[in-house]
């Protein structure tokens, strides 16, 4: 093993998180041959130099992983060890987990999901608001917040210097009806940092303090039938899930997969052709699906959708793109798939439909011609896409508006509501030429054609509408009344779907 990090060292041995270890090597907790160490940045190599953190050597040996989820109730700190002796965690999992460390914060006065493991690298990212994984809460507060409030929220606040925000709220329940000053409400929430108590700091400052606070999921992890005080270790597939959404484990290919129980194959029709009659199983995430070709209006559509319904959105096609804008800067070969797969985990969609590659916002890069000629070629390779899907639906694990290609038909084939968006197609090259500063409606219809013709005939994912989708042609709309009709293809879909029950 060569010289590493002292923070990355630490949390490889899993005695701690790395924002953990950088912790206790400003407390002056770490020792390096003897000598305190302070400062960032330090590196070591553990075969040759004796690291000890209060004072028990860090053994270089890798341990197996483990992972568990503990369902944490009320009054128990999240915490290794309480000098007061208060209750903490680890006084509810066995004896053989008691060195793993608890994976982010979740305050004692609240309730739910805590991840513990001594996978140190995966609770870096888990946490790190950079690998954006979401975390869901059910929030009582008091008074009932009206959309300004949220939208602030949302937006962002400063308290006590420190910039705060909520990745996304929502009220799914009201308590108007008690007596003035008693009134509450019940939000979900969905957070992709943490900061320390995040939500409670926020909505106290905006006049609605939190009441009570349970975090339902992290990532792909679910609290489903594990009581309050509970614990379970993850299945194999949730730890490659999560390991795989936060880029440490490549996608598994389709042949491993296991027979899908709930993912049709894909084209086979489902049940409600319109996705209004069914409602999506209670843990599914709540996908609307929009596919089509370019210059359909998706773009713009999808990201008024997910406003007016309070969703996220995901623009895969800027995924691609930024894929392809990587390959290129690097002068790669864009039609060899090995070389081309790997910048895929370089690449992160956010719930504002924005595209960062390697942490950096590409949004506006990535709509240049020359990347879009790119996106459509790189497109074709199934390694990439594998990578691709299994990122897509981590994205949109919380739910959302997701836009692309194959959306309907293979990333989430049981998309509570699908949409398929087309226009003629001088319609299109109009929309885009104009999008692009007015290039000529000629010259980009001729590009527009090529592209429809290698996304539609491509052997994998192509181009295609489902068989249960809603086929919108937008030639003759606004883009206020397509958006008024899928808004209303997805109020019908919510009102099949069963309000979350009260979880305190
Ligand atoms: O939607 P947009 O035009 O930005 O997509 C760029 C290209 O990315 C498309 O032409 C298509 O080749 C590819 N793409 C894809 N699958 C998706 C989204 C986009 O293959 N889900």
């Amino acid at each position: 093993m060569a010289a590493e990090r002292l923070q990355k060292l630490i949390a490889r041995a899993g005695i701690a998180s790395r924002r953990g270890a950088e912790r206790l090597i400003a407390e002056g907790r770490v020792m390096l041959d003897g000598v305190v160490v302070r400062r960032r940045g330090v590196v070591a190599d553990p075969r040759r130099q004796e690291i000890r953190v209060d004072g028990t050597r860090l053994r270089a040996r890798r341990k197996p992983r483990r992972y568990l989820i503990l369902n944490k109730p009320t009054g128990v700190l999240t915490t290794r060890s309480d000098p007061g002796r208060r209750p903490i965690v680890m006084d509810l999992v066995p004896p053989s987990a008691r060195s793993l460390a608890p994976v982010g914060r979740l305050d004692g006065a609240s309730s739910g999901l805590l991840l513990l493991t001594n996978d140190g690298d995966l609770a870096y990212r888990v946490t790190h608001p950079r690998f954006r994984v979401p975390k869901i809460y059910l929030a009582t507060v008091r008074g009932l917040p009206g959309e300004a409030v949220l939208d602030r929220a949302c937006r962002g606040i400063r308290v006590d210097g420190e910039g705060l925000r909520l990745d996304h709220a929502e009220v799914i329940a009201r308590f108007p009806h008690r007596a003035e000053g008693r009134r509450r409400s019940r939000l979900r929430i969905r957070l992709l940092g943490g900061r320390n108590r995040e939500i409670r700091r926020v909505l106290s400052v905006l006049g609605h303090p939190v009441l009570e606070l349970h975090r339902t999921a992290i990532g792909n992890l679910e609290d489903t039938g594990l009581r309050p005080g509970r614990w379970r270790n993850l299945r194999p597939a949730e730890i490659s899930g999560l390991r795989r959404a936060v880029g440490l484990e490549a996608a598994r290919s389709p042949r491993t997969r296991p027979p899908a129980r709930s993912r049709p194959a894909i084209g086979s029709r489902r049940t409600a052709a319109s996705g209004s009659a069914a409602a999506p199983a209670p843990h599914s995430p709540f996908v609307v699906a929009m596919d089509g070709p370019a210059g359909s209006g998706k773009s713009s559509v999808a990201r008024m959708v997910a406003r007016r319904c309070g969703l996220g959105y995901f623009n895969t096609g800027a995924s691609v793109r930024a894929v392809a804008l990587a390959a290129m800067r690097q002068g790669a070969d864009l039609d060899d798939p090995a070389v081309v797969r790997p910048f895929a985990f370089r690449v992160l969609l956010d719930p504002e439909g924005r595209v960062f590659l390697d942490g950096v916002d590409v949004s506006v890069a990535v709509r240049a011609p020359d990347v879009s000629r790119g996106a459509s070629r790189v497109a074709v390779h199934a390694e990439l896409r594998e990578v691709l899907v299994e990122r897509w639906r981590q994205a949109a694990g919380a739910g959302g508006v997701m836009e692309g290609r194959d959306i309907g038909t293979v990333v989430f084939p049981e998309a509570p509501v699908k949409v398929f968006l087309d226009a003629r197609p001088e319609v299109r090259a109009a929309r885009r030429s104009s999008d692009e500063g007015g290039r000529s409606v000629a010259a980009v219809a001729s590009e527009l054609e090529r592209r429809d013709r290698t996304d539609s005939a491509r052997e994998v994912a192509p181009l295609r509408q489902a068989t249960d989708a809603h086929r919108l042609d937008t030639s003759d709309l606004t883009l206020e009344e397509t958006v008024d009709r899928v808004v209303a293809i997805v109020d019908q879909a919510r009102a099949g779907k069963p309000e979350p029950g009260p979880t305190h």
